[in-house]
């Protein structure tokens, strides 16, 4: 493994730190003036508030959540709402930034935000994720709406959470405002094809990637670690369209089978026993053994900081294309680099979830829905019309696909702030 001299342990473990260090290295690059670099280093608005729940054994609990809007330059904030025990103010402050950047790689018109509620879903009842949900809505309601912040689901959040914050919203609005969030079960306004556009945003830039690289489909092994909605999703598609799917895994542990694994049974395995351990065709390993395997697609798909300067030495595929957003720290980036990995970065991979996400917001305004096939028709056409941005930008600019999607992302972001100029 190449030697690095770690100079910041931060980069490896805060995500905030590891987003700024790819927007200073852009930013740099586009010789980006002062005063637009401080402005847009900065989120919007930071909001932390504290949720009193009425347990299901009477007792009181306190959760805390936050809300980031990082930009509202080019329109309405977008971002997910996360619950997990390990939500940070720091982290909620680089997944805001990352949705700024992603929205402007794919130029759809949204700003970034992100939120989070600091609870272990799998230790709550159902009414309990419940009175959280609506309470957390309460708080936030003053800065969300549908030409305000537009949240979606993220980890442990689903159609049911979005169900439930356009209730609660549109109950304080006394009329049903469906386009407040986006990931709503369908017949709530919810879009055809959002729950898997993610995944399907996946596979389309994989396949460019393929016709870039000359890699050939019917051989090309791949390794996904996370089997959520975004993991799952992506290995169903994948699995389809002839790639071999060798491994998966969840927080609980991987499943492998070099020959491919049949993975409309490794989901039924999950509906049943919650996780992909245990499936009976195939060998089980770790998280951290996962990533290593020998692969031509690694799309880790679970959570941040998964490749740090402790692994990237030891990464076997030809293609990391992020589902999961910011799983890889910038010293792994250097290590990545010199081994010659192409990277397909987050804010372009996993953009495929905020670009339905808009048709769905679209959808809802117009009151009039699309069938399924013009959402993938035009999810597909924004998802290779920014993979062939990126790349030719990295190529005209010689840099990496992730500075190039930086660099794009945070000029047009900057053009909209010039444009606007700065209320005083
Ligand atoms: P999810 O909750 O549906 O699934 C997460 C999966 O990751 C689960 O299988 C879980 O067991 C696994 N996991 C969690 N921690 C892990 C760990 N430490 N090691 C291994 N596996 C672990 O969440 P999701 O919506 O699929 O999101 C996954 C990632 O994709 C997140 O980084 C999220 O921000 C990102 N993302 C999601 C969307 C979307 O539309 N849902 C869009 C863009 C990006």
């Amino acid at each position: 493994m190449p030697s690095v001299t770690i100079v910041d342990e931060t980069l490896e473990t805060n995500p905030n730190q590891a987003m700024m260090a790819r927007f200073d290295e852009a930013a740099e690059k586009l010789n980006l003036d002062p005063g637009l670099y401080k402005f847009l280093r900065t989120p919007n608005k930071e909001l932390t508030v504290y949720i009193p729940v009425v347990m299901d054994d009477g007792r009181l609990e306190v959760f805390k959540g936050y809300r980031v809007q990082h930009s509202i330059v080019r329109g309405p904030c977008k971002g997910g709402i996360r619950y997990s025990p390990d939500v940070t103010l720091d982290e909620m402050k680089a997944l805001a930034a990352w949705m700024t950047w992603k929205c402007a790689v794919v130029n759809i018109p949204f700003g970034g935000a992100k939120g989070g509620v600091i609870c272990d879903p799998s230790k709550l009842s159902l009414s309990e994720l419940e009175k959280i949900t609506r309470r957390y809505t309460a708080e936030i309601l003053d800065i969300i709406g549908p030409d305000r912040d537009i949240p979606a689901p993220d980890i442990n959040t689903n159609e049911q959470v979005m169900a439930w914050i356009m209730d609660t919203y549109s109950m304080h609005a006394r009329r049903t405002v469906s386009s407040v969030v986006t990931g709503k079960p369908l017949g709530l306004g919810g879009s055809r094809g959002r729950r898997e556009a993610t995944g399907r945003g996946l596979l389309f830039v994989i396949q460019e990637a393929a016709k870039h690289l000359d890699l050939k489909v019917p051989r090309t092994a791949v390794v996904i670690q996370g089997f959520g909605n975004v993991g799952s999703v992506a290995a169903e598609l994948l699995g389809q369209a002839g790639y071999r799917v060798v491994a998966v895994s969840d927080v609980q542990g991987g499943i492998h089978n070099a020959r491919g694994l049949d993975i409309p049974r490794v989901l039924q395995h999950v509906q049943k026993h919650k996780t992909v351990v245990g499936f009976p065709e195939a060998e089980p390993l770790t998280n951290s053994e996962l990533l290593e395997l020998p692969c031509e697609i690694l799309i880790p798909a679970a959570t941040e900081n998964q490749i740090t300067s402790k692994n990237a030495g030891r990464i076997q595929a030809r293609v990391l294309c992020e589902g999961a957003n910011g799983p890889t720290t910038p010293q792994a980036d250097q290590i990545l680099e010199q081994r010659g990995t192409f990277i397909i970065p987050d804010i372009l991979a996993n953009a495929g979830g905020v670009t339905a996400s808009y048709f769905e917001w679209v959808q809802d305004r117009e009151g009039y829905f699309w069938k399924e096939e013009l959402v993938n028709e035009r999810l597909g056409e924004i998802m290779v019309s920014s993979f062939r941005e990126v790349v030719t930008y990295a190529e005209r600019h010689r840099v990496n696909n992730r500075i190039a999607a930086y660099m794009l992302a945070i000029d047009r972001v900057a053009y909209h702030t010039k444009l606007r100029g700065i209320y005083a």
